[in-house]
C-alpha cells in the first residue's frame, strides 16, 4: 500500500532488538488444561467479583489516579504508611516505573539468569544494560556473583523469590547479607510475586528488610494467589522518595477502578486467598513426592509451578507429550518446562505424562 521509497518512521534500535516476550499459551476449549502461567486456577473470590460488579457502574469515569483507597489498605495490611506504596497496572507495570524512573541510558541493572522473561525487555527498553548472573547449580541466586558485578553504574539490582521459573526461594539471611554488600545508593527490588505460595520461613520476611535497608523495593502483585490476573494490578513498597517517584512515573489512571475495587475486596478477604493457596501447597507436595519417588530429581519450589531441568530429547519429547495430550506447559528453549500447579485432576494428568519420561 506504500511507494516502495517510503521513508516510514523508524522505531528505536533498543526497540527492534528487544527480545520478545512470550506469553504462555492461553487455553482454548475444555480439555485443555492451562498451566503455562501460573494464573490461580480458582474462579474469582467472590467478594472481588462482587467489587467489579459493583465498580463497573462507574465506569464511563477514570478512575482514582492516586489509588488512594488500595494504597490505604495496602498501608494498612503491610503496617507501612501510604506514601511507602505505588500501585501499577501489574507488578510488571510497577517494575517498568521503578526502570525507567531510577536508569539513564547505559546504566546497569543486575538480574539472575534465567528468571522473569520480562526483566530482560524492560531493562533493554529504558536503554540500560542488562548484568545477566546465571544461576547457581541449585538453581537459585549466586548471590555473590551479583555483589561482586556491581559497579558505579549499577542502579537496580532484581531478586526474584521464589524466582520464576525454578520455584527456589532465597533466604532472609542471605539476603541480608548480601544488602550489607551492596551500596545503599543502589535499590534492591525483592520480585515477590509468588511469595503467598512460599511456606513460612523459606523466603526473607522482606518488609523487616526493608525497614532496615531503605534502598530495598518490595514488588507484589494481585495476579496470582489473589486470582486477579485479568485485572492488572501490582504494587511496590518502597522509601517515600522512591515510592513518590514511582507515582510520577505512572501513566496516569493506568490501574482501573475495577482492579483497584477487586484489589481492595481481595486484601478483605485473605483468609479465603490462604485457605485457596494451602491447597496448592499441598498439591505441590503430593506432586513432587510423586514425581521423586519416580525418579525425577526436582528442587523444591517454593511457587505455585515445578521446574522441570531437560534440555535436548528430553525436553522436546516432554514438550509434545503436553501438547499432545492438551496440557499447556511453559517450555524454555534449552533449559527446561515450567508447569503450573491447580487443582487435582490437571495434577494428575501433569504426573501421568513425567511418570512416562521418568529418569
Ligand atoms: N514477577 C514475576 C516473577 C512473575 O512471574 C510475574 C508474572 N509472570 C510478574 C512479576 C508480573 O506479574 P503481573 O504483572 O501480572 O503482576
Amino acid at each position: 500500500l506504500t511507494a516502495p521509497d517510503t521513508v516510514l518512521p523508524a522505531l528505536r534500535g533498543a526497540v527492534a532488538g528487544l527480545p520478545s516476550y512470550v506469553p504462555g499459551r492461553r487455553s482454548a476449549g475444555m480439555d485443555i488444561a492451562a498451566l503455562a502461567s501460573n494464573e490461580s486456577h480458582y474462579e474469582p473470590l467472590p467478594a472481588a467479583a462482587a467489587a467489579v460488579a459493583e465498580a463497573a457502574s462507574t465506569m464511563n469515569r477514570y478512575p482514582d489516579s492516586a489509588a488512594v483507597e488500595l494504597r490505604e489498605r495496602l498501608a494498612r495490611h503491610l503496617g507501612v504508611t501510604a506514601g511507602e506504596v505505588a500501585v501499577g497496572p501489574g507488578s510488571v507495570g510497577v517494575l517498568q516505573q521503578i526502570i525507567t524512573g531510577l536508569c539513564d541510558a547505559g546504566d546497569e541493572v543486575i538480574f539472575a539468569w534465567r528468571s522473569f522473561e520480562a526483566y530482560p525487555i524492560l531493562v533493554e527498553l529504558a536503554g540500560a544494560r542488562r548484568v545477566h548472573i546465571p544461576l547457581d547449580e541449585a538453581e537459585g541466586h549466586d548471590l555473590d556473583a551479583m555483589a561482586a558485578a556491581v559497579t558505579d553504574r549499577t542502579k537496580v539490582i532484581l531478586l526474584c523469590t521464589p524466582n520464576n521459573p525454578t520455584g527456589v526461594p532465597i533466604s532472609h539471611e542471605r539476603i541480608e547479607v548480601f544488602l550489607q554488600a551492596v551500596p545503599s545508593s543502589v535499590l534492591v527490588v525483592i520480585d515477590e510475586a509468588y511469595v503467598e505460595y512460599a511456606e513460612a520461613g523459606s523466603g526473607p520476611d522482606s518488609l523487616a528488610l526493608y525497614r532496615r535497608y531503605p534502598n530495598v523495593c518490595i514488588l507484589r502483585t494481585f495476579s496470582k494467589a489473589y486470582g486477579l490476573a485479568g485485572l492488572r494490578v501490582g504494587y511496590a513498597v518502597a522509601a517515600p522518595t522512591i515510592a513518590e517517584g514511582l507515582r510520577r512515573t505512572a501513566l496516569p489512571f493506568a490501574v482501573s477502578a475495577l482492579a483497584q475495587m477487586a484489589a481492595v475486596a481481595s486484601l478483605d478477604a485473605g483468609e479465603e486467598m490462604e485457605a485457596r493457596v494451602a491447597a496448592v501447597r499441598q498439591e505441590r507436595a503430593r506432586m513432587a513426592a510423586h514425581l521423586e519417588a519416580r525418579g525425577w530429581k526436582l528442587k523444591p519450589s517454593q511457587g505455585n509451578f515445578l521446574w522441570i531441568r531437560a534440555d535436548g530429547s528430553l525436553r522436546a519429547s516432554l514438550v509434545d507429550a503436553f501438547d499432545a495430550s492438551g496440557i499447556l506447559v511453559r517450555a524454555y528453549q534449552g533449559d527446561g518446562v515450567r508447569i503450573t500447579v491447580a487443582d487435582s485432576a490437571s495434577n494428575n494428568r501433569v504426573l501421568r505424562i513425567l511418570e512416562a519420561h521418568a529418569a
